[in-house]
Parts: C-alpha cells; structure tokens; sequence
C-alpha cells in the first residue's frame, strides 16, 4: 500500500465498485485501495440471493406513479427518471463489456418483460390512466396495455388461472434481470490487476479520523484481529448497511444526528420446474398503502446460480443488524446516540403506519404470506414455496427533517468534499452509475474539469452530457438504446 493513497473506497457492492471503476477509468493514474470487511466479494444487499434483481427503469413498480393528479392523469415523472438513469447503467456496462471489464453480459444481464397489474374497477381505471399517460414519452412508447384475460393468460398465466371473475388490467415492457453481485465482482477483480489499485478482503474499516493529508482508516482483520492504518486523499464510503456507523465514527458536525432503522427483507421461493417453465416475467402489483416506499410485492422469474426460480415477495421482517453477513445484533443500538435518538422516536410516530405494518408482517405466519402470493397467483400451494432471508436495508432517517425517513438512496458528503457515503436502499443497485456520476461531479469534480477527465467520461456514457427525456433527443435515444442492447443482448425473443 502507498504511504498516501487518492481513494480509500469501503465495501464491495455494487456501489462501491461502480465508484471505483468509474474513478480509474477517468483517471487511470488515481492510487486507489478497496477494503471489504466480508471474506467474500459482494456478498450482502448486491448478492443477488438478497436482491431483486430488477433493473428499475421506471416500466413496473407503480410506487413512482402512485396516484392521479387533480386532472384525472397520472403523472409520470419519477418513472421518466430512473429510466434515464438505468440508460446510463446499460451505457456504462455496455463499455465495460466493450473494453473486456466485464465478460459475457449474460452471467449479470438476460431481458425480461416487466409488468404490473391491479384488479378491481378503479385500479383497472387507474393503469389504463397511468397506461395512457406513459407511452406518450419515447421511453415508453412501445408499453402494452391489456385487460383481456386472455392476452393475460398469453403474458403470465399463473396471475390468470384461478382467479374469481373481476376486472383485472395489465401492462407489459421489456426490462432486465440483473445479477447485480456478479457485476460488483467483475468489477472489483478488474480493479485488483490495475496499477495503482488494491483489493483487500476480511478487513473491516473501524475508526475513520481526520487528518493533514486526508483521512486516517483503521483497518482490522477479521480473522487474526491485526490492525493496519492507512491514509487517503479521498474517501468513498460505500458499506451499505455498514455507512452510517462509518459516517458516525468521523465525528463531523455535518452527519450529526443521522439515524438508521434497519428492515430484513424475506422472499416466498419455489423451485418446481412445471412452475418455472410457466412463468418467465416479472410481475409488480399495488403498493401497500400504509407502507409506499417499501414497494409493491413481485412475482418473479429467476435465474440464481444458473437453475430457475420463482420468487414473490419482499416481506419485512425485524432486525437490529444493519449487515445479513458482518452484522451484529447490537448494531441499532450502537448507532444510537443522544444526537439521534429524539429523530428516531419522532419518525416512530410520525409513520405509525409503517411501524404496525412491520409489525404485521414480522408476526405474519406461511400461510398468511401464501395468501399475500395468491393475489398474484391464486393456485399457489404452500408445500412448492419456502421462505428464504434477502438483504438488509437500513433506512436513512436525519435530525432535521421532522422524523422523515427516507427510503431512496441518499448521496451524502463532508463539506470539504474529501469524503463521500451512500445510504439508503432501492433503487440504488440499478441506478448505481447515476450515483456514481452524482459523486465524482460533487466530490472528484476536478477529474471532470480536466480535458482527459471530460473525454474519458464521454466513452463510458456517450449521453453523459445530453438530456435523453427531451422530445429532441428522441433520435439520439433510439440511437444509444439500440447500442447497449446489441452488446448486452437486450433485445428481446
Ligand atoms: C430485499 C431487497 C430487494 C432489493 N431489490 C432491488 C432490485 O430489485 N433492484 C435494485 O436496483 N435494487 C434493489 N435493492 C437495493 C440494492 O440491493 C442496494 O441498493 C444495493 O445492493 C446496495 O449496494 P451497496 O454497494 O451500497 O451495498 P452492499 O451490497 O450492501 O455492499 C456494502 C459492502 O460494504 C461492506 N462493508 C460494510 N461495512 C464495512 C466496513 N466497516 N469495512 C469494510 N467493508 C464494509 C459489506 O460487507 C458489503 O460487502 C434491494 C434491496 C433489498 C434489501
């Protein structure tokens, strides 16, 4: 290790690698160091077991067009954005895949239709509505809509058969399932054998202090207990569940006051191939009310460690850890503070809705999670599913905001610039470029002013500079959507 390196950069996920590569790729001469606490390369929340795998363009979750506007429409905002933003993800690993980065796209990437449907009058009123208002934008322009049972059992048939007679709509796009641990992988191990970089594994970074040259890391190893420090310029803290005592243990006025609330997710899986080989799309249905940000429940295909699966869930569950592998019962109450504790009792009761759904659906018993599946796939027999742990998202909740938890992924900075976090959860996996372009623009923003810097950019994402929503960038879309689909064997069968 150099005496001073450019970048620390903490944990392996996809977020972490995403910065990383993006950082070497601009600069190629940056002295960067990796530290992942785990003995294996992104194993918690990018690990494709405890995840969903759906690359969120904006087609499916109908948490980004949750409801009508005065008008009658619905509008479509958020969703215009996280496509834009997993445009420039594809850009990104379409350049990677180019370069020999990352290998055969399709051990992390393989189209999938996404599709969401609702039942009952109004919610069918409500898709069209949503339907109508989507494929006026060309990011959506090729969106089917249906409510004829019949092209449904054509697109999902386990959503159809069985089901008591009742309106019921559907859309369907052609999206992605991504294996976002794999892409963190062949990322990191790219990393290992550049020049100037480091990979360390089982090292977990503790203490985080400020010094003349930067940031002073302590690092200790997770099997013989040796401690080594290091020193960089720059920091990227990308731990996931493991940022926010990271951010704590600096002790900067500026993430004062920062709580955490840790939720487990869980997952309903089934394996029976006469299943399987029915259902090849993955299937959003309505938002819980009390809890929105949560997201809808999904019934999905699957393709883990190469065998097909269905999924459906996520259910929460209660935990104090903030990491499925590293963690430790006592990391909610470590985090607490006497800085924090009033933000975290007031979020309490400002979504008791949120907390008694929690509660819900921690006591919740097989069958009640079955009957949850069966509003997706009404013959679904409990003896095909078991229940399975996914990853842990630890929700950003800060002192000023009158007890808003924030449930997006949430870029955050020291003042000077010198370190840079993530917190937070969804959509963060697939917008990971979006955020990694955020912080290289606010925290290394001199790489980009630099003319090297601006040029290395333009190759990784060719629109970096340009507005893809705009009706005069149509063609330039059509353009650079069709490029990444022909290296990423996107387009669909
Ligand atoms: C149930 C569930 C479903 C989801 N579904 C989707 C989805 O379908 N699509 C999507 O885009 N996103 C989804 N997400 C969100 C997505 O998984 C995360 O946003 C993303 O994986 C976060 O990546 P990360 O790199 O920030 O964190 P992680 O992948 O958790 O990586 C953090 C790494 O930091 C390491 N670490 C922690 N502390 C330390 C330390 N002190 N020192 C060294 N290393 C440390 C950890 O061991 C870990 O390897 C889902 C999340 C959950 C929980």
């Amino acid at each position: 290790m150099p005496q001073t390196l450019d970048v620390l950069v903490i944990g392996s996920g996809i977020l972490s690698a995403t910065v990383a590569v993006m950082l070497k790729q601009v600069d190629p001469t940056l002295q960067l160091q990796l530290v992942e606490a785990a003995t294996e390369l992104a194993c918690e929340a990018s690990d494709s077991v405890n995840n969903a795998g759906t690359g969120h363009a904006g087609l499916c979750e109908l948490s980004y067009t949750p409801q009508r506007s005065a008008d009658g429409r619905v509008p479509v905002e958020r969703a215009i954005q996280i496509f834009e933003q997993f445009e420039y993800s594809k850009q990104f690993w379409c350049e990677l895949v180019v370069q020999g980065v990352l290998g055969d796209p399709r051990e992390f990437v393989h189209p999938v239709p996404h599709m969401c449907f609702l039942t009952g009058q109004d919610g069918v009123s409500f898709l069209r509505a949503r339907h109508e208002a989507m494929i006026e934008h060309h990011f959506f322009s090729s969106m089917q809509w249906t409510a004829d049972p019949i092209t449904i059992q054509s697109w999902a048939p386990l959503v159809i058969e069985g089901r008591a007679e009742e309106p019921i709509g559907m859309t369907r796009g052609w999206g992605t399932e991504i294996n976002y641990g794999q892409l963190a992988k062949q990322m990191c191990h790219w990393l290992s054998q550049q020049d100037g970089c480091g990979l360390m594994l089982g090292w977990r970074v503790g203490r985080l202090r400020r010094v003349s040259q930067g940031w002073e890391a302590e690092l200790r190893c997770i099997v013989s207990g040796e401690t080594r420090r290091c020193v960089a310029q720059r920091v990227f803290v990308g731990a996931g569940g493991g940022s926010l005592p990271l951010l704590q243990a600096t002790g900067l006025p500026e993430f004062r006051g920062l709580a955490g609330f840790p939720i487990a997710g869980q997952w309903l899986v089934c394996d029976a191939p006469d299943l399987t080989s029915r259902h090849h799309t993955k299937v959003y249905g309505a938002t819980p009310i009390s809890a929105p940000s949560l997201g809808a429940g999904h019934l999905d295909s699957r393709r883990l460690n190469g065998s097909p699966q269905l999924m459906f869930g996520p259910f929460a569950s209660w935990t104090t850890r903030f990491l499925k592998q590293t963690g430790h019962w006592s990391d909610l109450p470590r985090s607490l503070r006497l800085n924090n504790l009033a933000a975290l009792l007031r979020a309490g009761i400002h979504n008791r809705d949120l907390v008694s759904y929690l509660i819900a659906q921690a006591l919740q018993s097989h069958e009640q999670r079955m009957q949850a599946l069966r509003e997706f796939y009404p013959r679904a027999q409990a003896e095909n599913w078991r229940l399975v742990d996914a990853g842990i998202r630890v929700q950003t909740i800060k002192r000023t905001d009158g007890g808003t938890i924030y449930f997006g992924t949430e870029v955050v900075s020291s003042h000077d610039r010198s370190l840079a976090a993530v917190l937070g959860a969804s959509p963060g996996a697939s917008v990971a470029v979006s955020i990694a372009q955020e912080i290289l623009r606010r925290n290394w923003s001199y790489l980009l002013a630099a003319t090297a810097g601006q040029r290395n950019m333009k190759r990784l994402l060719p629109t970096y500079d340009q507005d893809l929503k705009l009706v005069q960038n149509r063609d330039l879309f059509t353009r650079v959507n069709r490029a990444s689909a022909d290296v990423l064997g996107l387009t669909p069968p």
